[in-house]
């Protein structure tokens, strides 16, 4: 891509920030975080090289069906479009919410506005966040109107970001959701730069999303940390701007864990596929819950788990 004049606007810069002769100094200047600390504390599943496969089940690969799939434990029967149509499913946050001690502990920061049909902002009982001004808006609040996106329906990560951790330093909830988009939207874009540029940017933000949480006691030592992808993106030439049922590659997502929960296992290779369905049954044991006991339909958590101590 760095080759092609009508993906690259900054060959030279773009090259010099990110370019590096083994994918593996390629890979930690694009994220150090995911792979200097998570893939090597925690764990990292998905590196197709290595024969790591998390798949996408559902069959159309865009945004809401997976994120159904990943908040929910299992493909919808009816969600087959991004149409702002309420979940008739309750997400495994709203699961959680309604547990005894998670009640008024959970909040989701979501650049898109389809975040509050997906939750189902009606029915689910915790805040749901999509850069709205507000009765009495902030400075970020305020920015994030003055300072819209190209795209139509979702705002900047820079302002989920900072609105999400000021929330989480001052309401301190048990679970948070941030939900990114700028790397889906700069790739639909065509703009190579800045796709591999909002990597990076969220690359640091997890970073300092992992520092606050454990310079905060109540965090501290007892929070863990799960990355994933609503689906894959081409990965044949020409195809990385895309992603649908149709795109080579849109099937694969990866996830990554850290914590004092999560084993330290590393970076997976060689061993049967894994399902986008099993995230939401992983978030839910991360904080000691059996969702796939109250939801049979959900798959089964993913194998991260640290044994507990005895
Ligand atoms: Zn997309």
């Amino acid at each position: 891509m760095l080759e092609s004049k009508a993906d690259t606007r900054q060959p030279q810069a773009t090259r010099k920030a990110f370019w590096r002769d083994s994918v593996e100094d390629r890979r930690r200047a694009l994220m150090p975080f995911l792979w200097g600390t998570i893939a090597r504390e925690g764990q990292l599943l998905g590196n197709v090289d290595v024969g790591s496969q998390v798949l996408v089940t559902n069959p159309y690969k865009i945004s809401y069906p997976g994120y159904h799939e990943l908040l929910n434990g299992f493909p919808s029967d009816t969600i087959d479009s991004n149409k702002r149509v309420a979940n008739p499913n309750p997400t495994v946050l709203e699961w959680l919410h309604r547990r005894p001690t998670f009640q008024d502990s959970v909040a989701a920061y979501c650049s898109w506005d389809v975040f509050p049909f997906i939750l189902n902002r009606e029915r689910c009982g915790f805040p749901i966040d999509v850069g709205e001004m507000g009765e009495s808006p902030t400075l970020i609040r305020r920015l994030t109107a003055d300072l819209p996106s190209p795209w139509q329906g979702s705002v900047y990560d820079a302002f989920v970001f900072h609105a999400g951790i000021e929330y989480l330093r001052e309401k301190k909830p048990r679970v948070m959701y941030f939900a990114f988009g700028d790397t889906d939207e700069w790739s639909h874009s065509g703009d190579y730069d800045n796709y591999l540029e909002s990597l990076r940017r969220t690359d640091a933000w997890l970073k300092r999303l992992w520092e606050t949480v454990q310079s905060m006691p109540e965090y501290r030592g007892k929070t863990s940390l799960l990355v994933t992808s609503d689906h894959g993106r081409g990965d044949q030439p020409g195809e990385w701007r895309n992603h649908n049922s149709k795109t080579h590659g849109a099937s694969y997502i990866w996830v990554a864990a850290i914590g004092p929960r999560v084993a330290g296992h590393g970076e997976w290779s060689e061993h049967e596929p894994f399902m986008q369905a099993q995230v939401a049954a992983t978030v839910a044991a991360l904080v000691g819950e059996d969702y796939k006991a109250a939801v049979p339909r959900a798959a089964a958590p993913l194998p991260i788990l640290a044994e507990p101590s005895q």
